[in-house]
This record gives C-alpha cells, structure tokens and sequence, in this order.
C-alpha cells in the first residue's frame, strides 16, 4: 500500500505546465522568449472594482462569511441572470465559490459516484477530465472537428448519452478552441437533452462576455427552458473582470444542489475571501463599458492571428466567435524535419520545437483532447502577437 491515496493517481498536474516551465526556464537562461501559454487576460482590473476591494478592507470586513457568499453578492448574481440571461434565480439557487473551478469541482464532487460518466466535447479544458476522474467517475470525450469549428453535432450528443450519463459538460464560448455555439446550434444540442432526463447539464459559461462579431450568446437554462431544473449555470469573474488572481467564481441551479455543495465547501475552503467578493458585488452591479473596450482589442488580435497563422505553411485555422484563444491545426507539419533535426511526429513535437527554434511558447493539442493542433492565447500585447506569429511563419517556412 502507498502513502498516497488512489485518486490523487487518476490525475496529473495540469499539462501546460510544462511548457510554461520550460518557457520560463529559456527565458532564464537569457533567450528572448514570447509567451501564448497562459490563459488569462494581459489587462489589469478595472479600477472602481480595486476601490470597492479597498473600501471593503477599510469598512472592516475581514471575518468569515457565508460559507457560499454573501448575501449583497448572492443578489447582485441573481440580477446579472435576469438582466443578461433572462433567468429567474433565488439567493438560495446560487452558490459563490473560490473560482469558477471551484464550483465546478464542488458540482462533480457531490454528484459523481464511480461508474457514472460525464460527457466532455474534446477539446476540452483541461481540468473538466481530471475532476471526473477524482471523484472515480468516467469521463467521455466526444470528438469535434476542424471543419465544424470544433462544435459538437446533436447525433454526437445523442450517440454519447447511455444510462449512466450524470452530466454533460458544455463550454462555450470555449476554452481551448474559442468556438461559441449559435442559439440555433445549441438549440439543437438541447433537443437531443430534452429526451434524455436523466441527463445534468453544467454550462460553463466562462467567456461569456468574450464574444466578437456581434455574436448572440446564450446558454441551455435560457434557450430550453426545460432544462431550468437540471442545470447549473457557472460563470466567474476571472476572464471579463480581468480577476484571475482575485479567485471568484458562481453558479446558479436546483436547491437540492446547491446545498450539497455548500456543505462541501463548509468542510474544505470556506467562503471565497470577503475582500473579494465585495469587489464582486461592484464587478456585477457596476459599470460594463470596459468589456466593449477589451473585445475591440480582442477581436483585432483575433482578426491578426488567425490571418497570419493561415499563411503557415501546414497551419490551418478556423476564426472562433469568442474566448481568446485559437486552435490551429499542425496536421500539415506531421512527418516534416524541424531545423534541429528532429523529426516532428506529434504535437507536442511540433510546440517543443518551435519553442527551440523561434521561442514562442503555445500549448500542445493533445493536452485538450484533439490532435494534431495547438492552442494559442491572444490576450498578449499586440506587438508581441505580431513577432509570435512571424516567428510562427519562418518556422513552419523551415521545416522540411
Ligand atoms: N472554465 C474554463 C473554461 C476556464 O478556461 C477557466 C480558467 O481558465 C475556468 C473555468 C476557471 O476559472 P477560475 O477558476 O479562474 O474562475
């Protein structure tokens, strides 16, 4: 018998690390490296969103609070679903967490016996699998396509769903490919559950905000009303609120729910700090106009990396809606020499290799579920997207 408990073998420090390890180490050692590895945006938080943090250490709130938020940001959660969902919560559907994984961890955790299963459309975030596999239960990636902008189709779906399905994961827009649903594609996605009753829905809507090109989001509660009393809608601060270090996440659903996983987080974290979620409170009830600003440079960068990555040689890749990532495919790399050599047979070759050559860090596809591709994130200063990609073209130029 090990010292270490079985489930901490199921799973495995996130993939990118090493890649940001070893980025960083090159950066130590003195070469000139560009980061795309890192998902989160390069804008600071909005400053009336620091002034309420400020404020709330002033005003002396630095107790322990409710173990699932309090209750100023529990209502100020439930008027951002009426105001930009059109979906009616209480104060007890919602529940506030130390970051959207932290909900989404609490949600698998008191719901996932072993031998459940959990869909995942592949590529997928990369943490979605690991929890599954924590809680000893099975996930089941469903594979997307290049050609169908990496969304899933309903037959998929429908093919995928046995008896012992608890949950679908559906994250759009998404997180690694960018890809959002449309509300006809989601539409049909919750046609197929409508059928199968057995079947949560947890929709991580993440990037919400992040969406270009005047692109309608929704979400499965809004587009299929019917679904209302067996999903979790879970969204979070992180990406739109540039607060990825500030850790505050939320989600709303049944009452039965809810309460288990408040009784989780009573016996692990705790509440979520109570600085934070004070500058929540100001994040949702406060002004927006900031998020218009960010996508306009979001979608320029979008507009620039997705252009100069399809003039790479053996590169092809789909302009998503939303998120700020994109998720070229390498296929046409395959088989090729890099200038070192070595022959590139994979995508983590091809990611280790361009980081050699041309020190551009991205992350390997096969770490999401599909391959062969690779994951760049765009929230990173223009210019330096621009060098990234130049440097992308002369190496994809250099293999033979
Ligand atoms: N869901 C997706 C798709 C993400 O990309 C992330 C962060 O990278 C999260 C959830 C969790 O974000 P946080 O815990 O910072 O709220």
């Amino acid at each position: 018998m090990g010292f270490l408990a079985d489930s901490i073998g199921r799973i495995k420090p996130s993939p990118t690390i090493a890649i940001t390890g070893l980025a960083k180490e090159l950066k130590a050692q003195g070469k000139d490296i560009i980061g795309l590895s890192a998902g989160e945006p390069d804008f600071d938080t909005p400053e009336n969103i620091k002034e309420a943090a400020i404020a709330a250490i002033r005003r002396g709130e630095s107790k322990y609070t409710i173990v699932d938020g309090i209750p100023e940001l529990k209502q100020a959660i439930v008027g951002k679903f009426k105001r930009e969902n059109g979906l009616d919560y209480k104060t007890s559907q919602v529940s506030v967490g130390t970051g959207g994984k932290q909900i989404l961890y609490n949600a698998l955790m008191v719901t996932l016996n072993p031998g459940d299963e959990v869909i995942i459309p592949a590529p997928y975030w990369v943490s979605y699998p690991d929890i599954v596999l924590l809680a000893g239960a099975k996930p089941v990636p469903v594979q997307t396509t290049l050609e169908s902008g990496f969304k899933m189709k309903p037959e998929d779906l429908e093919r995928a769903i046995t008896p012992r399905t608890k949950w679908l994961i559906f994250n759009s827009p998404s997180n690694p490919s960018g890809a959002a649903y449309s509300r006809a594609e989601l539409k049909a996605l919750t046609d197929v559950l409508v059928k199968h009753p057995h079947v949560w829905i947890l929709s991580d809507d993440m990037y919400e905000h992040l969406v270009y090109d005047d692109f309608e989001f929704t979400t499965p509660a809004q587009v299929e009303p019917n679904l209302y009393d067996r999903t979790l809608t879970m969204n979070g601060m992180s990406k739109a609120y540039c607060m990825t270090g500030w850790r505050l996440g939320y989600g709303a659903g049944p009452e039965k729910l809810i309460k288990a996983m408040a009784t989780l987080q009573s016996q692990s974290t705790s509440n979520p700090t109570s600085i934070t979620q004070w500058a929540g409170v100001e994040a949702l009830n406060g002004p927006q106009d900031f998020i218009t600003k960010h996508n306009k440079v979001f979608k320029e960068r979008r507009d620039l990396v997705v252009s100069m990555l399809n003039q790479s040689k053996g590169l092809s890749c789909p302009k998503p809606e939303g998120a700020f990532y994109v998720y070229p495919s390498c296929k046409g790399t395959i088989g090729k020499t890099a200038p070192s050599g070595k022959k590139i047979e994979t995508d983590e070759d091809f990611v280790k290799e361009l980081l050699s050559a041309e020190g551009v860090a991205v992350v390997h596809g096969t770490a999401f579920g599909t391959a062969p591709a690779f994951r760049i994130s765009y929230a990173t200063a223009t210019k330096d997207l621009e060098e990234a990609c130049s440097r992308i073209q002369r190496f994809c130029g250099s293999l033979r």
